[in-house]
């Protein structure tokens, strides 16, 4: 099979076959002309498929080496795609450590109708084998976790799942395929928000999920339709634009954060850096093994708490103030206060997503101008 690069190129997106078209066009339709009464072409209404989604989504199978790839309108809308696989009373064992989006949606909408999530510590294997029960059924991993950049063992914890037969779900937004493939650590659906690497450009938001079997595609392609949770053509065709060039972006996005990280963790004005990818993180190893680089975002604890983390962040002239993460420009925030505002204060504090926690989306500017930057927003 083709690498990375090329697929990220050609797979799904051969010329087009009514005028040769080389790049995959927008089929900006709702519906298409049946041959014969009961005869449907290919596609026959843009909620149940359409060519600019299949492209995307054939091109999505194959960077993370899925049966089946799928595209929805925001990360959002991929992960209750992914919930409704569920039924009342079943548990899902999840990490407290995560998106503040998937906290919201597991905690206030999923629990209340029955599909409760029970937080437990993923990364100790012992713990999360005893959490099991009769009523688990699925384990939703997210690594690195966000903001605090704890890695999961991907393949421990699949075992584990295997096992019990519960379904693993893994949220694979911070690194994108290019960095790390869960499918191959026996993983059963891989979740993205495309709105991040996968696009690049911050421009699109849009979600994605990518199966493993042919069982799981089947299931999911049903709920897509039913649900009506499915990525328009424009986006399809922004998303897989950002694709083509996305282990570019990815190597770059690599090795401005981690000369960042590693001159972060000699500054003053710095108490610590969580970055998978710096040798002083406590997960190392298990990076190494289970992923082939870091991407661009991590978050470190400035020293003088609250009053000098929102002072390093208004003080900041090419790191723009904002949430998401992915795009090719740099992005600072306030975790507490921005992206984990959902997440009850109790649990921030337990986790340590603390007032002196800032988050960085490094971008692939030069990174000699987003040190300076920083050097005047940390200040003397
Ligand atoms: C942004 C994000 C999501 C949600 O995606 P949207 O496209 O914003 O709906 C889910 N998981 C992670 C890790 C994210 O960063």
């Amino acid at each position: 099979m083709a690498q990375f690069r090329t697929l990220a190129i050609h797979a799904g997106q051969q010329p087009d076959p009514v005028w040769g078209a080389v790049i995959t066009p927008i089929v900006q339709t709702s519906t298409f002309a049946f041959e014969a009464p009961g005869k449907p072409r290919e596609f026959d209404y843009s909620r149940s498929g359409n060519p600019t989604r299949q492209a995307l989504e054939s091109c999505l199978a194959a960077l993370e080496g899925g049966t089946r790839g799928f595209a929805f309108a925001t990360g959002m809308a991929a992960e209750t795609t992914v919930l409704m696989l569920f039924a009342p009373g079943d548990e899902i064992l999840v990490q407290s450590d995560l998106y503040g989006g998937t906290y919201r949606l597991l905690t206030s909408i999923f629990a209340p109708r029955g599909v409760r999530p029970r937080f437990v510590d993923l990364r100790d294997s012992a713990i999360t084998a005893a959490a099991i029960n009769n009523c688990t059924r699925g384990i939703w991993i997210e690594s690195p976790t966000n903001p605090l950049m704890n890695l999961v063992d991907l393949g421990e914890i699949s075992a584990i799942a295997r096992k019990n037969g519960l379904i693993t779900i893994c949220d694979n937004t911070f690194l994108s395929p290019y960095f790390q493939r869960p499918l191959e650590f026996d993983i059963d659906i891989v979740v993205h928000s495309t709105t991040k690497y996968i696009n690049g450009h911050s421009d699109v938001v849009g979600g994605a999920l990518i199966v493993s079997s042919a069982d799981l595609a089947e299931r999911v392609a049903y709920l897509q339709n039913a649900l009506g949770t499915c990525a328009a053509p424009q986006d399809c065709f922004l998303v897989l634009r950002g694709i083509r060039t996305l282990a570019l972006r990815m190597e770059e996005h690599n090795r401005n954060a981690l000369a960042i990280a590693r001159w972060l963790e000699r500054h003053p004005a710095v108490e610590s850096v969580l970055h998978p990818g710096l040798e002083s993180h406590p997960q190392y190893e298990l990076g190494r093994k289970q992923m082939t680089g870091y991407g661009g975002t991590f978050s470190f604890w400035v020293r003088g708490g609250r009053e000098a983390a929102l002072r390093a962040l208004s003080r900041c002239r090419l790191f723009i103030l904002a949430e998401s993460l992915g795009g090719v420009e740099s992005l600072i925030e306030h975790p507490r206060t921005m992206t984990h505002a959902s997440v009850p204060v109790e649990i921030l504090d337990r986790m340590g997503i603390c007032e002196s926690l800032i988050r960085l989306s490094v971008g692939i500017e030069d990174s000699s101008d987003l040190i300076e930057d920083l050097t005047h927003a940390l200040g003397a």
